[in-house]
């Protein structure tokens, strides 16, 4: 022992040798069912659509589903930018104006809007997860997902049909001290504002318990949890929620560091849940992203990372294995289960 290493300067190379593959091309074509193509950025650069669109091209992805197309004016120019002028490409969801809830009438605008937006081409409505941790009422209080002065917006679009894909929580070290014991501690230094621990936040099992309460109220309409029923972390209790709730489906965006790290519980619960899971990103649109989760999805590679290009794994300190799914679970997951959820070809 010479010189200390801070922990920070540590990016150890392994030497393990194991077959490699690249997956240049998915199996079946791919609907990325979590994206967020706001029109701002896009606006910013006029080629930036056509620039995506060959990515897609490339990458073997057939729609990618905007989930940030805001309400009203902005959705219009989200549909216009996206959606219609690449039909079947881009399909777009709108998002609700949390602000004012508490005041009279709040529901009856807030549903309103959720109509008009549907009518316009709104294909669902996504929820952040600023529902539970930042969205606050009249009287400054955050409001929960099961709030029941929110609960006509759950039933309204189970009404219009479309389904609502929901992001509660977080990971489960965000709401942790932020300790040495911390496994998120590289991100959340670089993100202090994704540490929702302290001052009147709930912790993670009371927004869970939230999301699970809100979903099993509403049976008549369809949920799509983000992140892997939002607790990748814990297969076993998102299994049970799958079989609760015949109205719940879930993505695995941004989660192949979890799902990963458990390659076996990963697979079997792959496999168990074929026709319930979509698959997504939640990332930019760039090649090598799109080909490292077909490497993860396709192939039984050992121990490689799952962010392409990032010298420090930026979710936590550890690779991932590949989960090898067979063909008809590949089709289901790639696109059939969002085709089927959003009215895709
Ligand atoms: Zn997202």
């Amino acid at each position: 022992m010479d010189t200390p290493l801070a922990l920070s300067d540590f990016e150890p190379r392994s030497e393990l040798v194991t077959p490699q593959h690249q997956v240049l091309q998915p199996r079946y074509p791919v609907v990325d069912a979590h994206n967020h193509l706001p029109i701002e950025a896009l606006a910013a650069d006029p080629t930036r659509v056509t620039q995506i669109v060959q990515v897609l091209d490339e990458a073997g992805v057939q729609t990618v589903v905007n989930l940030s197309g805001g309400w009203g004016d902005t959705l219009e120019r989200t549909l216009d930018g996206l959606d219609r002028a690449h039909p079947q490409r881009f399909v777009t969801f709108c998002n609700v104006d949390w602000r004012g809830v508490g005041e009279p009438g709040w529901a009856e605008r807030a549903t309103a809007q959720l109509r008009r937006d549907v009518a316009a081409g709104a294909k669902g409505l996504k929820v952040f997860k600023e529902l539970g941790l930042r969205h606050r009422d009249t009287a400054g209080r955050l409001v929960s997902p099961d709030d029941p002065r929110i609960a006509a917006i759950w039933a309204q679009a189970g009404e219009l049909g479309v389904p609502v894909l929901i992001h509660a929580a977080d990971p489960v070290a965000f709401f942790r001290p932020l300790d040495r014991h911390n496994e998120r501690w590289d991100e959340l230094q670089r993100h202090p504002d994704w540490h929702f621990y302290g001052g009147d936040l709930p912790g993670f099992d009371e927004l869970i318990a939230a999301l699970y309460r809100t979903i099993e109220a509403h049976p008549q309409t369809t949920f799509i949890t983000a992140h892997v029923g939002c607790y990748p972390e814990n297969l076993a209790f998102v299994t049970r929620m799958l079989e609760r709730h015949p109205n719940l489906y879930t993505d695995f965006s941004a989660r192949i560091a979890e799902l990963g790290r458990a390659p076996y519980s990963a697979r079997r619960w792959f496999l168990a849940h074929a026709d319930r899971i979509l698959y997504g990103t939640d990332a930019v649109p760039m090649v090598e992203m799109y080909r490292n989760s077909y490497r993860f999805l396709e192939t039984e590679d050992e121990y490689f990372d799952y962010a392409v290009g990032a010298p420090i794994p930026p979710q936590g300190r550890w690779k991932i294995y590949g989960v090898s799914l067979p063909d008809d679970v590949l089709r289901r997951v790639y696109h059939d289960n969002a085709a089927a959820l959003l009215g895709l070809g």
